[in-house]
């Protein structure tokens, strides 16, 4: 049984889909910059979420959305519009700079091997959907125009506080003197927005017979609405949507279709690198090329971050980076151990079993992480391994090349004949190609070097 902490309730609950398939939605992206590694944790741990649903013989149905409109640089409703930000920056178009930016999101996502969603969905394609549940929120009582554009009242959601735990007669005490437009809640918030003559925006479209964008929250409530109908089974996203964005998701779903939109959600914490917030101004927003610089691969990273779990938060270190590197090149030398040596593993006892119940209990990859290491395991059951959390173990391609297969056999052979002058000779040809040789009475080993 599958148990995953559920933000609203506070608690783990036994996880059970309303019908065959699990349908899940994931908060993606704004494209409008690379993604640096601690934005990349959070498909790293719903990849995770994914491959254990499978694990557990469910059928996936997952949805990830990349925003490539309406998303200001502040949670709220002031300030920049992020893509606008992103082509001011870079002297391009904002069609251009989504378009670049999604593409390097696909190639992150791609060398972290993490599974395709069903659906990527692209916000701006979906401004029909959009416009259609603003008329619907309209329809039903829940907006009111301003000159700033379509606000949702959130006064008239009753449960409007109730994901967050909001606080929401302190909010409106602590609302900034001078809180200067025409919302009547310090919580509503908008659902679309105008552009004001002069603004520039160059993303517009045209709604109420003014040019405009929808809010940032709208396209995932739409989204959700035409992919799987609401209510979804799993809607994940970083703690930090908690408060603003989820809770005016959930409250644009009841506005527009009277229904709740996920029946479970998952959020997860936040990195530090080296103790610090991640912030440009320390320079230390690294994205999986500077890693690559530094001698560490994607997959590396991804060995990293399931080595915790996705409720704590993490203090990376290019130390502990280190030690994850070194734990899968030691993983991926005992599956070439164990492909070569079939009594490896043989007497293992339900090592799989264990693993699953350790995911199973609320994601839990550290702890299945550590029963790894500390059991035997068969070359078929690393073959399982690889694909419960998509390492790149290097189970499928361990077939050595013919060169190398032959250098092996030689040296063999030189054993057999007691040569160790040619056998030292071959170990040097050998370790040149990355392989190196476990030599044992009767037989030897090869094993990765790096
Ligand atoms: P940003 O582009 O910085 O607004 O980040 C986009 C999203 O990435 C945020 O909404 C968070 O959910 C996630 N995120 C940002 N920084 C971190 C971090 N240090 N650790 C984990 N997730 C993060
Ligand atoms: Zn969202």
């Amino acid at each position: 049984m599958l148990k995953l902490y559920n933000t609203p309730e506070r608690k783990i609950i036994d996880f059970k889909p309303a019908g065959n398939e699990v349908k899940i939605y994931t908060c993606g992206p704004t494209v409008y910059s690379e993604a640096h590694i601690g934005n990349l944790t959070a498909y790293i741990y719903w990849d995770l979420l994914v491959r254990t649903l499978k694990a557990n013989e469910y059928k996936v149905e997952r949805v990830l959305n990349l925003t490539d409109v309406g998303h200001l640089v502040s949670d709220g409703d002031e300030g920049e519009d992020k893509l606008e930000k992103g082509a001011r920056r870079e002297g391009k178009d904002v069609w251009e700079v989504a378009e670049a930016y999604i593409e390097k999101f696909k190639q992150d996502y791609a060398a972290l091997g993490l599974t395709e969603p069903e659906v990527w969905a692209r916000a701006t394609d979906y401004i029909d959907e959009d416009i259609e549940a603003v008329d619907a929120m309209t329809a039903n009582g829940y907006t009111y125009e301003t000159e700033d554009g379509v606000y949702f009242d959130t006064s008239k959601y009753e449960k409007y506080a109730d994901f967050a735990k909001l606080d929401l007669s302190g909010l409106q005490a602590g609302a900034r003197v001078g809180f200067s437009d025409e919302k009547r809640n310090v919580s509503d918030f908008a659902v679309w927005k105008f552009i004001k003559p002069g603004e520039k925006h160059a993303m517009r479209w045209d709604y109420l017979g003014k040019p405009g964008y929808p809010g940032w929250h709208l396209e995932c409530c739409s989204i959700i609405h035409k992919e799987l109908g609401e209510p979804i089974d799993i809607h994940t996203g970083g703690i930090d949507h908690i408060p603003v964005h989820h809770t005016n998701e959930i409250a644009e779903c009841y506005g527009a279709y009277g229904t709740d939109l996920a029946r479970c959600w998952l959020h997860c914490d936040f990195i530090t690198i080296e103790g610090e917030k991640i912030s440009k101004s320390l320079g230390n927003t690294y994205s999986l090329n500077d890693l690559a610089e530094r001698g560490f691969s994607a997959m590396d990273y991804k060995m990293w971050v399931l080595s915790g779990h996705y409720q704590g938060t993490r203090n990376f270190t290019f130390e502990s980076l280190e030690a994850a590197k070194t734990r899968r090149f030691n993983w991926r030398n005992k599956v070439v151990m164990a492909y070569q040596d079939e009594t490896i593993g043989q007497d293992e006892n339900g090592v799989m079993d264990k693993i699953l119940e350790a995911l199973n209990n609320n994601l839990n990859s550290a702890e299945a992480f550590a029963i790894i290491d500390n059991s035997e395991i068969s070359y078929e059951n690393w073959r399982k391994i690889d694909k419960l959390f998509g390492l790149d173990l290097g189970v499928n391609d361990i077939h050595l090349s013919e060169e190398i297969s032959e250098l092996l056999r030689e040296r063999d052979g030189a054993r057999e004949k007691k040569d160790w002058v040619r056998s030292d000779e071959l170990r040097n040809e050998l370790a040149k190609r990355g392989i190196g040789v476990l030599d044992f009475p009767d037989y030897t080993i090869w094993q990765h070097l790096k």
